[in-house]
Order: structure tokens, then C-alpha cells, then sequence
């Protein structure tokens, strides 16, 4: 068994979620966040929505 916990690395959290997180418009479910904690590829495609949401000095994006 290679993998040391009970991960399936098929069930990344769907764009579409991490988006709505990232807007503040959805909530993730419980596995999603664990999911987003211990999976790199989650991490970054969040880290990158919430960028794009927040500006990168943090602050929130003006719509143009
Ligand atoms: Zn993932």
C-alpha cells in the first residue's frame, strides 16, 4: 500500500467549488477542506482563485 492514509488522489476538489470558496459564495464540505490541507494541486488552484478574488496586497478586487 503506498498511500499511508485514506486518500484517493482521483477526488480532487472540483473547480467549480473552490471557486465559490474563493468568492465566499459556497461553503466546502468537511473532505474538502481536509482534502485542500493535505492535497498541493488543491492548494495551488485555491491559493491562485483567491488571488484573483482578493488582489494580490489582500485586498478585495474592484470591479471594473
Ligand atoms: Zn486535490
Amino acid at each position: 500500500m503506498p498511500l499511508p492514509m485514506p486518500f484517493n488522489p482521483v477526488s480532487h476538489v472540483e473547480n467549480r467549488r473552490l471557486v465559490e470558496a474563493a468568492y465566499g459564495t459556497g461553503k466546502l464540505e468537511a473532505w474538502e477542506r481536509s482534502h485542500i490541507h493535505e492535497c498541493q494541486i488543491c492548494q495551488s488552484v485555491f491559493y491562485v482563485l483567491v488571488v484573483q478574488v482578493m488582489g494580490l496586497d489582500g485586498s478585495i478586487a474592484k470591479e471594473a
